[in-house]
């Protein structure tokens, strides 16, 4: 049984550079089942919850926790810290 790819879900805010990611990726799966396999990174942007428009808004800056419709300040993430594999392409 081979892994011909590994599709990962990575979020803006999990923390992990996705260039840094794919080049230590390669070198990681030397030796093990997953050599020679590709790494698929979906980049997950950071959504926030706005109570004031009572809605889900992506962020313009992750620096700025703000809604950027409104500019109520909200701290409540709804995504961009997955650091998930979504899907194993197996081939055997
Ligand atoms: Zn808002």
């Amino acid at each position: 049984m081979q892994v011909r790819a590994i599709h990962l879900k990575l979020g803006r805010l999990s923390g992990v550079v996705k260039e840094a990611l794919l080049f230590s990726y390669e070198v990681a799966c030397e030796g093990t089942p997953l050599q020679g396999s590709r790494l698929c990174i979906e980049e997950i942007p950071v959504t926030v919850y706005c109570p004031a428009c009572d809605a889900e808004r992506a962020l313009a800056s992750i620096q700025h926790f703000r809604c950027p419709i409104c500019d109520t300040p909200t701290p409540q993430i709804m995504q961009g810290k997955e650091l998930e594999v979504a899907a194993l392409e197996i081939e055997g």
